[in-house]
């Protein structure tokens, strides 16, 4: 764990930090082919960070080139698997080593409270690395059942070039949660971080250079998802596409597939998570904590951000009086104070989308009962931490993905309304249960159409639990866990006639 410091010390790494501006392709840093950059903003200021060079199709190109020879030279893809092992536990203490700096990097290229970043950087990020570098020699492959005739051997193989197109809200993690297993099958990767979050994942790579991935394995270039991201779901050379981000963009990407080469396509995607409190839960201070924070991690940034609270009327009352005040304890302010749980929205279109569905929720009736505006006395991208009581199901705020700091109670008479409620939505990311009666958390948890459902707590699982969706939320490609070994391998069949 690192150990929490001053705001003062994060400022004076933030003003020493020398933040990356190039593309990283083939081991090193270089501009865009076009000599073309943009502008990199903090939204916690509205001030300019810097500029990242500004990659396009042709850069892609040169990017695949080189994933393409590094694959193809056997470097990376036929070492020894412990020799492969060695360098991502070296790449995972590398990461410990950075773990403040590549913190405050995030926190000022997104907004994110610095706490979170730790968290996120210094624990998850290192801890995925290390995962998969002590699967990468325990993975066995098959002998088939034959007659004395034959021996069939089941083996899987990395997969190839894998294109990453990533989101803005948790980059790094992100970053770690596709390119560790990657990296772990044997696979050379060419990233294409959110172009307003590229920074994390360009110094990753060159840790990674330092840890001793060779050259042209990992490629990470900035650049905007009609261009650099289309070109990457296009790339008649990229074998695999794993992709995180909204429902609307990963369809997309099918479609990029399908006028191209045919390759998979792994996506993660939007979700409307239901929180659902049947009425012999007891409404203490955890289940109240997780309430809260599964609204307003990450400032509801979250694909499993749980938004729509949906309680039983015997204890709706006491659930959003003692929301109303735990949400007071969430300080909102400078991502770089250890103090905050809310940082920034991650762009100004993006705060005006949030404040959009706030005022859409007012209008169509649910009860504003804290938040609902943009803090006055802070310079950037903020939204109080909001919550509205009264939210009937058919209200946009309780049928779209709002991705802000959001929290929404509606009042159910049973489970089966619950559960035909939470039903309800064409996600199936993420559900939360809470009730002291086990058949019935039981009963909900084999209903719920979702990739996670979390009984009594509010979690998505960890490192060794497979993360993805039902329904629009996800396809049959998962993160994490063993399971995301599939995404970067194939299984090829070797039949040997004995005579
Ligand atoms: P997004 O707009 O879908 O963008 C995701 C990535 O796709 C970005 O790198 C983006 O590039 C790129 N992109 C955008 N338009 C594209 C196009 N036409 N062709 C190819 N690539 C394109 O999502 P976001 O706003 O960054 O992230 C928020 C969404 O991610 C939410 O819906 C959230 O639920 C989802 N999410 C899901 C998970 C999960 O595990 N299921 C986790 C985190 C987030 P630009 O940045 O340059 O536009
Ligand atoms: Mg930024």
């Amino acid at each position: 764990m690192l150990e929490t410091k001053t705001l003062a010390h994060y400022r004076t790494i933030a003003s020493d930090l020398a933040l990356p501006g190039l593309a990283f392709i083939d081991g090193e840093f270089c501009p865009a082919s076009s000599g073309r950059v943009f502008e990199n903003i903090n939204p916690a200021t509205g001030e300019i960070l810097g500029t990242v060079a500004h990659c396009e199709t042709a850069d892609v190109d040169i990017a695949v080139a080189a994933a393409r020879r590094a694959f193809e030279s056997g470097a990376w893809s036929r070492t020894a698997p412990e020799e492969r092992k060695e360098v991502l536990l070296r790449l995972a203490e590398l990461v410990r080593r950075e773990a403040e700096a590549l913190a405050v990097m995030e926190s000022l290229d997104t907004g994110k409270a610095i706490a979170d970043c730790l968290h996120e950087i210094g624990n998850e990020v290192a801890t995925f690395f290390q995962w998969y570098a002590e699967l990468i020699d325990k993975v066995f492959g098959k002998v088939a059942p034959t007659g004395e005739d034959a021996l069939a051997l089941i083996v899987k193989e990395p997969i190839g070039v894998v294109g990453m197109v990533l989101p803005w809200n948790f980059p790094l993690l992100m970053v770690a949660w596709k390119l560790a297993p990657a990296l772990a099958a044997g696979c050379s990767a060419v990233v294409k971080p959110a172009e307003q979050s590229p920074l994390t994942a360009l110094r990753l790579a060159e840790l990674a250079v330092e840890a001793g991935v060779p050259a042209g394995v990992i490629n990470v270039l900035p650049g905007f998802g009609e261009t650099a991201g289309q070109a990457v779901g296009r790339h008649p050379d990229i074998d695999v596409v794993s992709f995180t981000g909204s429902t609307e963009v990963g369809a997309h990407f099918l479609k990029y597939a399908g006028e191209s080469n045919l390759k998979p396509v792994g996506l993660e995607m939007g979700g409307k998570s239901p929180f659902i409190v049947l009425d012999d839960a007891p409404i203490d201070d955890r289940l109240v904590d997780e309430a809260v924070s599964s609204a307003l991690w990450n400032a509801g940034q979250n694909c499993s951000a749980n938004m729509r609270q949906m309680v039983g009327a015997k204890v709706k009352d006491e659930f959003l009086s003692k929301v109303l005040d735990k949400v007071k304890t969430w300080k909102v302010g400078d991502p770089l104070d250890p103090e905050t749980r809310i940082g920034s929205m991650i762009t100004k279109e993006h705060q005006e989308r949030v404040l959009g569905y706030i005022e859409m929720g007012r209008r169509e009736g649910a009860a504003l009962c804290a938040g609902g505006g943009r803090p006055a006395e802070l310079p950037g991208y903020f939204v109080e931490p909001t919550v509205f009581g009264d939210v009937r199901p058919d209200m946009t705020i309780a049928r779209e993905e709002i991705f802000g700091p959001v929290l929404g109670v509606i009042t159910v008479k049973d489970e089966d309304e619950a559960l035909t409620l939470a039903r309800d939505t064409v996600y199936g990311l993420h559900a939360t249960v809470f009730t002291r009666d086990i058949d019935r958390a039981i009963r909900m948890a084999r209903r719920l159409p979702c990739g996670t459902v979390s009984i009594n707590a509010f979690t998505e699982g960890d490192i060794k639990t497979p993360f993805g969706g039902y329904r629009q939320s996800g396809s049959l490609a998962r993160d994490n866990g063993t399971e995301a070994m599939d995404q970067y391998t194939q299984t090829k069949t070797i039949w040997i006639a004995v005579s």
